[in-house]
């Protein structure tokens, strides 16, 4: 069985982890929009930095829960039949148990040069302005997604959402694009859709099946229940 799972916010949020719509959205006094933007990182690199960098050191005080368990138990039984997409810049589906994760809006533990495009795997601050292990210059950015740019392997996505038998959509708000699209996609090409949400998403009309509840209790029996299916 093909499936696509997407998740975002909800599933993380479960796990303590922020989401950029707690507090207002606002974060020291800024919007939260005002640095996540390419725009914002040319005029003030360094808070953008230090917004990344404390989000960054956060992921040690917060662990995976029974939502992104039972998702590495789904890869496990499905192996390549999977794509386990997430809108999270977290890495709390690696620690999960999930090794293969496309994140499209890209990570936290992650460096992006801006001069040579390398991505390195990255754990610390990057408010000192560390150069790159590639190139030398001292050019790093966070490797996430910001407003206005466009989100990471589309094209893998796509694909997978037209083969899907099965597309579930976890934890999402169902209001940002493209993603709040792709059930729609998956549809038109014949899948079953599934929402698991605490409530009812913007999207949640286009579902064929919308259940509501914590991700970590809904996850766990919606695996149960797909990989009864696949076992059959
Ligand atoms: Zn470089």
């Amino acid at each position: 069985m093909r499936v696509v799972v997407l998740t975002g916010a909800g599933i993380s949020a479960e796990s303590g982890v922020p989401t950029f719509r707690d507090a207002d959205g606002l974060w020291e006094g800024h919007r939260v929009t005002d640095v996540a933007t390419p725009e914002a990182f040319v005029a003030d690199p360094e808070t953008v930095h230090r917004f990344y960098d404390a989000r960054r050191a956060a992921l040690d005080t917060v662990e995976p829960n029974p939502a992104h368990r039972a998702l590495a138990e789904l890869g496990e039984a499905l192996g390549d039949d999977l794509l386990l997409v997430t809108q999270n810049i977290d890495d709390l589906h690696e620690r999960g148990g999930s090794p293969d994760v496309l994140h499209m809006h890209g990570r936290l533990r992650s460096a992006l040069c801006a001069a040579c495009d390398a991505r390195t795997p990255w754990e610390g601050p990057m408010l000192d302005a560390p150069p790159c292990a590639g190139c030398g210059e001292a050019a790093l950015r966070p490797d996430v997604v910001w407003f206005g740019e466009v989100p990471l392997g589309m094209d893998r996505i796509v694909e997978a959402l037209e083969s899907a038998e099965v597309f579930c959509c976890i934890g999402t708000s169902g209001a940002v694009y493209p993603a709040a699209g792709f059930v729609q996609h998956a549809a038109a090409y014949g899948a079953r859709t599934v929402e698991l949400n605490l409530v009812p998403s913007e999207g949640t009309a286009y579902f064929a099946d919308s259940r509501h509840g914590p991700a970590s209790a809904l996850v766990p029996a919606w695996v149960a229940e797909t990989l009864a299916e696949v076992r059959a």
